[in-house]
């Protein structure tokens, strides 16, 4: 009997193949309330994130401050919302996180183990949006230029690299 239910999942017995079912559902249930938790942890983060200013950006808009330029953060009128811009001058400057935008050979952009997969995928869907974002940018007349997070290490670099960009327009 034993053997009937744990390897076919069938029993003559009610109370046995009850048990299995409620076994069944208690894990299920589990889990999709991990899932559920899980995916409620990640959205705030994500709005958390998109909420508040991060640590480049405000290490650019202090050297592009510096540099003397104007700018808008944000901008809800330009394509893809540029973290600065200067719509009149026609520049645009974003600044990456290097995970998210997976910057190409950089130590910080790292794949986790688990959900390899989607992961892959969701960088590869982030960076057609970000070449999809210059595109448009670019059509409407734009200079485009991206700092990424691990530039912002070295300020020297950054402002050397944002005075070429904003002196050339
Ligand atoms: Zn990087």
């Amino acid at each position: 009997m034993t053997f009937l239910i744990d390897f076919h999942g069938a029993s003559s017995s009610l109370r046995g193949r009850d048990g299995i079912a409620r076994a069944r559902v208690r894990k299920d249930g589990v889990k999709a309330t991990q899932e559920r938790l899980l995916s409620s942890l990640t959205s705030a983060r994500m709005r958390a994130v998109r909420q508040s200013s991060t640590r480049p950006e405000l290490i650019v808009r202090s050297i592009v401050r510096t540099l003397g330029y104007s700018y808008r953060i944000c901008s809800p009128s330009l394509p893809g919302r540029p973290d600065l811009s200067n719509a009149s001058r026609k520049w645009a400057l974003f600044v990456n996180g290097c995970f998210w935008h997976h910057h190409r050979d950089c130590k910080l952009a790292t794949i986790p183990k688990s959900n390899r997969a989607f992961w892959i995928d969701k960088f590869r869907r982030n960076r057609e949006r970000d070449r999809v974002k210059t595109r448009l940018l670019r059509a409407l007349g734009f200079r485009t230029a991206v700092v990424w997070q691990c530039e912002c290490r070295d300020t020297q670099t950054v402002t050397r690299k944002l005075r070429r960009f904003l002196d050339g327009i």
